[in-house]
This record gives structure tokens, sequence and C-alpha cells, in this order.
């Protein structure tokens, strides 16, 4: 069924990504609820419901639900018995299926298996002894990652070293995980997908991801140095797996590239994506809005690319020596800011980021680093 302007979005989750659907969902003309767990959160502050509680809370989610005419997230560290129990309110968009795969490693990885896509070699890990076991057959290095709540790298440990399992198991603290090969990567990229409720598909990429610190730092379209192959492959891949998900919504699959040419999927997000944020400005429907679009059903958006941009994240360290100079950033031609609203800003915490068009790709790169390093105080 299609949902009108007027229809309320429910939004399990209240970050940044929630409070961008709620800006293209606003307006729009559709009214936002938000299960968050403060009314300081980035989506809390904008939207016209604010439900208190966590992400495992299930009345709270049931209240999400009731006041709803459908539920989407924007985080997939999302209680599964809250999301049903929501989703008995309103239609869960993405569903369940989408959200119980790509919250657990071990299902995700498993799941790509047993679809046929590539992924890193990897064996689930449950105990020191699985963990002793599945390095004799992935060899080292080797990188453990907890199936659950692992994110910008926490919840993982390299292992150089059979000798150093113990070491690896203590520091993941004991819990399920999956063991993959340390790949030599090229490059990594990503694809966004919006799928909508007719089956219609429309894509975002490849995107060029650049990591500092395990956290996405810098994003760049058109990605550099990826063959027309691997790009079309990487394309053809998104469509496969949003469609063996029975996607309603948006995904981004993120893929390894590795030195030997090879594409692998790295992992899946059911939802926004911190490598689409450059979309709201270089895209004529973005990510959010196409997230809006989808889950209301709404024909999706034309993506047509208004030219060549880069996204650079802002974390909290640009904050260190005081309010960072806004004017000399937004002094630059073609550069854009957006903050989430977040009070406090924390080393490591992602506060807002960056977007910069220019003629190419690497003049928008070029500018986007620019402007951020114009940002912090002497
Ligand atoms: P993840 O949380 O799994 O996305 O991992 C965070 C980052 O760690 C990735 O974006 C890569 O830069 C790096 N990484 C993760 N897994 C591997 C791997 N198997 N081989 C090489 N690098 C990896």
């Amino acid at each position: 069924m299609r949902l009108a302007p007027g229809a309320t979005i429910g939004i399990l989750g209240a970050g940044q990504l929630g409070r961008m659907i709620a800006h293209a969902a606003q307006r729009m003309g559709y009214r936002v609820a938000v299960l968050a767990q403060s009314p300081e959160e980035p989506a809390a502050l904008v939207a016209d419901r604010v439900v208190a509680g966590a992400l495992h809370d299930v009345a709270a989610a049931i209240e999400l639900g009731q006041i709803s005419d459908v539920v989407t997230l924007e985080v997939e560290h999302v209680d599964l018995d809250a999301a049903r129990a929501a989703g008995k309110h309103a239609p869960l968009r993405p569903g369940l299926k989408a959200l119980e795969i790509a919250r657990d490693r071990a299902l995700e990885k498993t799941f790509l298996r047993n679809i046929g896509e590539r992924t890193a070699p990897f064996e689930l890990v449950g105990s020191l002894d699985g963990l002793r076991a599945a390095l004799t057959g992935i060899g080292c290095p080797a990188v453990l990652k907890t199936t659950t709540e692992g994110y910008d790298g926490h919840g993982q440990a390299r292992i150089d070293d059979p000798e150093l399992a113990q070491d690896a198991w203590l520091l993941i603290d004991e819990r399920p995980a999956v063991l993959e090969g340390f790949l030599r990567l090229e490059q990594e990229v990503s694809v966004l997908i919006a799928r909508g409720l007719d089956g219609a598909v429309a894509t975002y990429g490849p995107l060029g991801n650049e990591h500092a610190h395990h956290i996405l730092d810098v994003t760049v379209h058109p990605v550099q140095g990826l063959s027309e192959e691997l790009a079309a492959e990487a394309l053809a891949t998104a469509k496969r797996v949003a469609e063996a998900l029975d996607l309603v919504g948006l995904l981004c699959v993120e893929f390894f590239v590795t030195s030997a040419g090879e594409l692998l999927i790295n992992e899946l997000a059911p939802r926004p994506h911190n490598s689409g944020h450059l979309t709201m400005e270089a895209c004529e429907t973005s990510q959010f809005e196409q997230v809006v679009r989808a889950i209301t059903g709404m024909p999706l958006g034309a993506v047509d690319w208004r030219g060549p941009a880069a996204m650079a994240n802002l974390l909290g360290d640009v904050w260190s020596n005081g309010e960072p100079r806004w004017e000399e950033a937004l002094a630059m031609p073609g550069v854009h800011l957006h903050l989430y609203g977040k009070r406090e800003a924390r080393a490591g915490r992602k506060m807002g980021h960056l977007t910069a068009l220019a003629a190419s790709a690497a003049a928008a790169e070029e500018a986007v680093r620019r402007a951020r390093g114009l940002l912090p105080r002497g």
C-alpha cells in the first residue's frame, strides 16, 4: 500500500542517519517518530514524535509501531524482538530478514556464501579451541570479528601469529565471532541500492571509500582506479543481494577490492550509509529521499549525478582546540557543511561531514580535504 504524505514514518534509532532520513521525509510532508535513548540524540532533536527507549526496549518499540504507518531503521544493532514487535503494528521496511542477516556477521557471511556471493575466506568461531582450529585453515594474518555489535573496527582483533590466539579471544571478550583471512586491499568501494515495493531498483556508485583508524574518512565519486568490469560487477552484485534479501528500502554493500583484483563483499547495511552522504548535493535524489520513497511505496527518484563529488567526515577531533573555523571552509566554492546537532565533540565521534562538488573527482577530494584541514584552530 502506498503511504501519502501526512503518514508517519517510525525510525528505530535516532542518530545522524535517522536525522537525515527525517529531514528528507519532513520536506516531503511525512511525519517522523523516532525511538531514542535521549531527547538530545540527532534525530530526536528534529522528529515530530519521540518515543523514549533503548534499541532493545520491546515496549517502546511497540509504541513506535503503534504511532507509525511504516517503520524503518537507521542502525542494524536493533534488537530483533524489538523490531519484530514494532513490525506487528506497522510494516517493517526493510523487513526482518534483511535486519537479521545484516546485524550478525555469521549469518551475513553464511547467507552470502549460500547465495553464491564472494567474501573473504572465513570460519565461524565459538570458543578458543574453535579459534585455534579455524586459524589452521585460514592462516595468518587473520582478523577476528565479533558476530554482533561490531562497527568501525570495534570488536575486532588482528592475529598475526597463531600463538597469540588467546590474546585476540580475550580482546573480543570471548564472544561468538567470525575469523576472516586478512586481505591485501587495493581499495574499498561501496554501492548503495534502493529497492521499491514494486521491486524497482536505483543504484549509486561504486563509491570510493578511504578509512582512517577503521572509520570511514573520505568518499569520492566517481571512484578512481576501478576497472569498468569490476564497477559493473559491483552494481550487479548489489542488485542480486537486494533481491535475495527481499529488500524494501536502501542497502549499502561494502566491497573489498584485493590487490589480486578480486571483488569481495565485506558487509551489508540495510539503511542509508555514511558513504552515501554526498548524494545529498551530488544527485538528483539523495539516499535519504530514496529510502523515504521506497518505504512509502512511492516511485524511486532518478539518481543522475550532478557532477563529481567528495565527502569528508568531521570527527570530534576537529574541535580539540575549540570551535572550528567554519567560515574558512564555507568560503570555498562548492563546499557544503552538515552537522548532526551533537553537543559533545568526543575524539572519534562522528559530528558531521563536508561535501565538495568540483569538475573532477580528484579536484573534489582535494577541495574537501583542504576545507576540512582549514577547520581546526591552531
Ligand atoms: P569492518 O568493520 O568489517 O567493515 O572493518 C573495518 C575496516 O577494517 C575495513 O573497512 C577494512 O579497512 C579493514 N578490514 C576489515 N576486514 C578486513 C580483512 N579481512 N582484510 C583486510 N582489511 C580488513
